[in-house]
C-alpha cells in the first residue's frame, strides 16, 4: 500500500475512484486520456464507469477486503459520490493518498455543517433552523422561516429529501414524513435564478476556477447550466468566485469542489450548498474549455500544475433524464439522436445506462458556439426535436 502523500504520479500508474455513477465515468474517461489506468470501487457491477474501466472493485463502500483491494492498487483515490461512509474514508485516508481529504467530505455530507461552515467564514445562506425533534419544531415555530423547505441534512440529492412547510403548524408532520431524521428547515426564498463555481485547489492550495455557470431547475432536477458572456453580472460572478475560493481554503481543501447558490429576487447572493466533486453544472466543460473539470480532478489527484482553464466556446447543457425514454403511452422508446446531432456545436453524451426512469440522469447534451444568442437558439431546437417543454422567459431571460 502507497503511504506517498506528495508528489507528482507521472502517466501509466492506477487511480482509483469511489462510485461508478457517470461522474466516475466521466473522471476515468479523462484520465485514461492522458496514460492513466482507473480502477472504480462500486457495489453495482455493470456501472456507468465500470462498462469504460478495465478493473473494477464490486463492493460496499464500507466492506474492508474492497477498501484493501482499492488501496492496494491504486496509487491515489477520489469519489464521484460523496455520500461514501466517513469511517471508509477516513480510512482510505491514512492508507492510500486521497483528494479530497475524509473531513472536508464529511462537511459536505451534511447540510447543516455546510451552512454552519459558510456562516463562520462569512459565506450568506438562507435563514435557517436545525430540526432534530420536538423541541427544535416547536422552537422554529416563532422563527421567520415560513413558508419554509425541510431538507434532511444528509443523503438528499435532485430535490429527494425535501418536504414544503407552508406554515409552523405542518413542520411536525413535514418532519414525521421524512422519517425523523436530522433535518434543516430553511425558508422558501424568491429566486431571480441560480449559478454555481467550479474550482480546483491543488495540495499546495494554488486555486483555478471556471467562470459561474447560470442554472435552471426544474422539479429540483438540473435542467439547464449555461456558460456566456452576458449570462450572469460581472460583479455577481466575482462575488462569487471570491466565496466559493474562500471556502475552499477555509476546508483546506484538494480536489474539484462546486458550491452552488442562489440569487434572490433582491440581488443577494446566497450559498446554497456544495459538492465535493465535479458537478453536473460543470459538465459542459468537457465541451467548452481547453480543460475540463474531470481533467482537474485527475490532476489535483496526481499532484499535476493546475493551469487557469480558458473557455473558448460558449455552452449551453440539457441533462437528458429518462422521461425522454418514454413515449406518450408509457413505452419504451430511444430518443431521435440524429435529429439532435444535425444541431450546430451539438455533443452529445450519454452515461451507458441500460434501465431508463422517469428522474434518471442518462446522459446531456452540451451546445457550443461562438454566442449566448446562438447556444440558446440550437438548445431551442434540441428542445423541440426532443419534445423537451420549452424554456420560457424566467428560465433563459434575455440577455
Ligand atoms: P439537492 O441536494 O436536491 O440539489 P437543493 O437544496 O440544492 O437540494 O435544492 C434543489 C433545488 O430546489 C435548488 O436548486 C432550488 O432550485 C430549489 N430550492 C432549494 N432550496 C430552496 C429555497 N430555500 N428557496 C427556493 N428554492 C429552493
Ligand atoms: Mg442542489
Amino acid at each position: 500500500m502507497s503511504q506517498e502523500r506528495d508528489g507528482f504520479i507521472a502517466p501509466g500508474a492506477v487511480l482509483g475512484v469511489l462510485g461508478g455513477g457517470q461522474l466516475g465515468r466521466m473522471f476515468a474517461q479523462s484520465a485514461q486520456s492522458a496514460g492513466y489506468e482507473v480502477v472504480v470501487l462500486e457495489p453495482q457491477p455493470a456501472s456507468p464507469a465500470a462498462l469504460v474501466t478495465t478493473r473494477n472493485v464490486a463492493s460496499d463502500y464500507d466492506d474492508t477486503d474492497g477498501l484493501h483491494r482499492i488501496a492496494r492498487t491504486a496509487r491515489a483515490v477520489t469519489i464521484e459520490f460523496e455520500n461514501v461512509p466517513a469511517a471508509a474514508l477516513q480510512w482510505l485516508d491514512q492508507h492510500v493518498r486521497l483528494a479530497p481529504h475524509a473531513p472536508a467530505v464529511a462537511v459536505c455530507q451534511d447540510r447543516a455543517q455546510e451552512k454552519a461552515l459558510f456562516t463562520r467564514l462569512g459565506v450568506a445562506c438562507a435563514p435557517h433552523a436545525r430540526i432534530d425533534g420536538a423541541a427544535t419544531c416547536g422552537a422554529a415555530a416563532s422563527l421567520p422561516l415560513f413558508p419554509g423547505i425541510l431538507k434532511t441534512s444528509r443523503m438528499g440529492y435532485d430535490g429527494k429529501g425535501q418536504q414544503s412547510v407552508h406554515d409552523a403548524q405542518q413542520l411536525r408532520a413535514a418532519w414525521d414524513a421524512l422519517g425523523g431524521v436530522d433535518c434543516v428547515l430553511e425558508r422558501r426564498l424568491e429566486l431571480d435564478f441560480e449559478l454555481s463555481v467550479v474550482l480546483a485547489r491543488g495540495a499546495d492550495g494554488t486555486t483555478v476556477h471556471f467562470e459561474p455557470q447560470r442554472n435552471v431547475h426544474r422539479d429540483g432536477i438540473l435542467f439547464s447550466s449555461t456558460a456566456a458572456a452576458g449570462v450572469i453580472d460581472d460583479a455577481l460572478a466575482e462575488q462569487a468566485v471570491r466565496a466559493a475560493r474562500g471556502i475552499a481554503k477555509g476546508l483546506g481543501y484538494v480536489g474539484v469542489l462546486c458550491v452552488e447558490f442562489f440569487v434572490t429576487r433582491g440581488g443577494e447572493l446566497l450559498a446554497n450548498e456544495m459538492a465535493p466533486r465535479p458537478h453536473n453544472s460543470g459538465h459542459h466543460t468537457i465541451d467548452s474549455c481547453d480543460v475540463s473539470q474531470f481533467e482537474l480532478q485527475w490532476r489535483c489527484l496526481v499532484g499535476a500544475p493546475l493551469p487557469q482553464p480558458r473557455r473558448h466556446s460558449a455552452a449551453l447543457m440539457l441533462n437528458l433524464l429518462g422521461d425522454l425514454w418514454f413515449d406518450a403511452g408509457d413505452a419504451v422508446r430511444e430518443p431521435d439522436w440524429a435529429s439532435v446531432l444535425a444541431l450546430p456545436g451539438a455533443h452529445l453524451h450519454l452515461y451507458g445506462k441500460q434501465q431508463p426512469r422517469r428522474g434518471r440522469k442518462m446522459g446531456h447534451l452540451t451546445f457550443t458556439a461562438p454566442g449566448l444568442r446562438e447556444v440558446r437558439e440550437t438548445a431551442r431546437q434540441a428542445c423541440e426535436r426532443l419534445g423537451l417543454r420549452l424554456p420560457g422567459a424566467d428560465e433563459w431571460p434575455a440577455g
